[in-house]
């Protein structure tokens, strides 16, 4: 680069962006926080690494030599807040999966060099394992010590953090510190709650374990940074990078032991990557929302269309992943290497130049805190030009050094078969003689046929979709039309959603179908994105009776949500949802039609809880009157949505997602009322019982706040109170 930009990168320690003045001239040192490798990165976890990828790249293309750590917690270590409470998550998985916790940490450090491969990020100079650095942490605790920042009790050692004058000034979160050490269960051998363990005595019966003067034992995770960082780049260093999740308390306590130890500031720069967050929530196994790199593949992505993505948004702004947005991802990725394929005009002065000032306005965007959103836009600018080939090439290689896209890769066009080219060759004929409906019409026959068309100077060409473009699976409940305003159809309206359990979905929809009798009605199933291949059996169904449509979400969508595909979807007079765990025994359909002929009643089913306090709830054993119909069968009318709304989609698990819709009739003024003679039977919930035990009670009470925050101070709503 000739003249180059100033590199102004953000430092979280001072809240600003700052010019980059390297400890060592021409030299530029990164620590990135790696992998615990108990278990596959996410795709979360990868964004984090990513950022750390484009500040690398950064670096190198202004000419700096380059060294990057990235460390590997590995067997023995484990997060602080797991410490704490002495559980070790590698030795758990290890136990869990009958391995030895060597090759847990092996198997999934692997798996991690192989997605960081797939996405292109640069590997670190050095992958150190936290193993090989036992010594070296042992040593860093003997010195805080020696230095008065710890102290040992019962064969463990903490860090004194009132004796570090700087504590907090990375997060700024003294008070969130207290917080935190309250959460954990208070330990009675610390001074302070906030005092971090800085080496962990080994219980009776623990095999990894390392000798230390203060016993046998093992270190906490923020020592295994701070001596890494120590040992792998010197002391004083530019950058140390992570998510933003690593700043408290991780980062701030490495910064305590660090300077305790150093006497002196040892990162000049700290770099934190905002969360990615999928479907607007932050990921969480329980949650059902994490990706790893082989679901994008999978599913048909290019990996890189993840980078893609990531190149979309700012490192430190928040970025939401769904299908939706990967698969525009994908298309962009493909299209932007495709452009760079075409080229025209000849090579002028006035190219050249133009060229040249785009290259600058590049780099430029990458030195302002790393804006690769904006460089990226500059290299579709080129792409799009109307440069010629060559100029075009020479920029976007040289774009690509930063943006690591591939984008000169040529993306592999399987065969189109000899059908499809027949047909093709006829439109171009078509299209010559400007019989242009009948070419339109050839082009829907090829693209019915799993095939883009694309036209050119020298004839059409047909390109295969990917799966993921041609297949019409719903990403969210807002991909189906609202037919809410749309006049009603029929009577009824069934709604079921496919929950896990094939046997269940088959049971529940036969017995309505068998009940229906001649009721004027409409079967909407969503299938909820279940890896359980329920599929065949609902398109079946529907292809046999007219009645049924069905829906197929590509990923769990939520329990609120996928049930809301069905309720905009309903054009009938009433609305039963049904859950897969009912067995309808009778005609339930006449009894709920004359229910909700009483204008005054809003909602009606089958099971039904009441309660005083808003908090316990019992199920009511009588007819009559309730405080919240229970979601295994409500009924209510269509029309009722207007007044309430949709499901609140913010409920992906579905307990109290049905309370909080009762409350919601209730709270325009309606009844909710049972009636235990209807024929029909509950079998096993199976999302209940397929749920882990500790999962439910995660997801039930994080449900169970949800709704108390709406509803907790709404005793008014209690039917015995009114
Ligand atoms: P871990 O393996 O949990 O230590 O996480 C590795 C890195 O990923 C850390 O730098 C975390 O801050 C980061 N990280 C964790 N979750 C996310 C997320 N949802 N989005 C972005 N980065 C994340
Ligand atoms: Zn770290």
């Amino acid at each position: 680069m000739e003249s180059q930009p100033l590199l102004r990168i953000h430092n979280t320690l001072s809240g600003q962006k700052e010019e980059f003045a390297p400890v060592q001239p021409g030299r530029a040192s990164i620590y990135t926080c790696g992998p615990t490798v108990y278990r596959n990165a996410h795709i979360g976890n990868l964004r984090s690494y990513l950022a750390a990828d484009w500040l690398r790249r950064t670096l190198t293309a202004f000419g700096y030599t380059v060294s990057h750590v990235k460390n590997i917690t590995d067997v023995g270590h484990m997060r602080q807040e797991m410490l704490e409470r002495g559980q070790d998550k590698v030795l758990a998985a290890a136990l869990a999966e009958g391995k030895t916790p060597q090759e847990i940490a092996e198997f999934y450090t692997k798996a991690f060099h192989d997605d960081e491969r797939k996405l292109n990020i640069e590997p670190a100079h050095e992958f150190p394992k936290a193993t090989e650095n036992v010594e070296q942490m042992v040593e860093f605790v003997r010195s805080l010590e020696s230095k008065g920042y710890a102290y040992e009790v019962e064969g463990n050692v903490y860090f004194d953090v009132n004796k570090f004058e700087g504590y907090g000034k990375l997060s700024g979160q003294l008070a969130k510190g207290l917080e935190e050490g309250a959460r954990v269960e208070a330990d009675p051998l610390k001074r302070d709650q906030r005092d971090f363990t800085l080496w962990k005595a080994a219980e009776p019966g623990r095999e990894l374990k390392w000798k230390s003067p203060w016993g046998d034992g093992f270190p906490g995770w923020h020592i295994e940074c701070s001596a890494m960082v120590l040992r792998y780049l010197g002391d004083e260093i530019d950058f140390h990078t992570g998510g933003v999740d690593n700043i408290f308390p991780h980062h701030e306590d490495e910064i305590a032991q660090s300077e305790g130890v150093l006497g002196k500031r040892h990162v000049r720069t700290w770099l934190h990557g905002q969360h990615l967050l999928v479907d607007g929530l932050k990921m969480a196994k329980s949650t059902r929302n994490t990706y790893l790199v082989s679901d994008l593949e999978r599913r048909g992505f290019d990996p890189l269309a993840f980078r893609y993505l990531c190149a979309t948004a700012h490192y430190r702004t928040r970025l939401n992943f769904t299908l939706r947005s990967i698969k525009a991802a994908q298309k962009g990725l493909s299209r932007l290497r495709l452009a760079l394929r075409s080229g025209n005009g000849r090579l002028t002065k006035k190219a050249q130049r133009e060229g040249e000032a785009l290259r600058t306005e590049f780099w430029n965007a990458a030195a302002d805190d790393l804006d690769i959103p904006s460089a990226l836009a500059i290299a579709w600018r080129t792409a799009r030009s109307r440069w010629p080939l060559e100029v075009k090439r020479d920029l976007l290689l040289d774009f690509d050094r930063l943006l690591g896209l591939d984008l000169l890769k040529t993306d592999a066009v399987p065969d189109v078969s000899s059908e499809i080219r027949t047909i093709l060759s006829d439109r171009d004929t078509l299209r010559r003689k400007r019989s242009y409906v009948d070419a339109d019409a050839a082009r829907s026959t090829i693209c019915d046929k799993g095939y883009e068309v694309r036209d050119g100077s020298k004839g059409s060409r047909a390109l295969p979709l990917p799966a993921w473009v041609s297949d019409d699976s719903i990403s969210s409940s807002g991909d189906v039309e609202s037919f809410l305003e749309e006049p009603e159809r029929v009577d009824l309206t069934v709604s079921v959603v496919a929950q896990q359990g094939c046997a269940e979905l088959e049971r529940c929809i036969s017995s309505v179908r068998r009940w229906l009798g001649d009721t004027k009605s409409e079967i909407i199933v969503v299938d909820n994105g279940f890896d359980d291949d329920c599929v065949s059996f609902v398109d079946e169904v529907a292809a046999n009776d007219t009645r049924v449509t069905v829906f197929h979400a590509d990923h769990f969508l939520g329990s609120a949500a996928a049930r809301n595909v069905s309720l905009r979807q309903a054009r009938g007079r009433n609305i039963l949802v049904i859950d897969t765990s009912v067995e309808v025994k009778g005609d339930i359909f006449s009894t709920l039609d004359a229910a909700l002929a009483d204008k005054t009643v809003g909602i009606v089913g089958r099971w039904g809880v009441v309660t005083n306090d808003l908090r316990s709830f019992d199920e009511a054993d009588a007819s009559g009157d309730v405080d919240a119909v229970e979601g295994y069968l409500m009924a209510f009318r269509r029309e009722m949505l207007r007044e309430v709304g949709l499901l609140d989609e913010k409920y992906r698990f579905y307990r109290h997602l049905d309370l909080d819709f009762s409350f919601a009739i209730r709270n325009r003024g309606y009844r909710s009322v049972i009636d235990v003679d209807l024929p029909v039977q509950r079998h096993d919930h199976v999302d209940w019982v397929s749920t882990p035990e500790e999962e439910r009670e995660r997801l039930s009470k994080r449900n169970f706040y949800r709704f108390l925050h709406k509803w907790g101070e709404r005793k008014d709503l209690i039917a015995s109170r009114q």
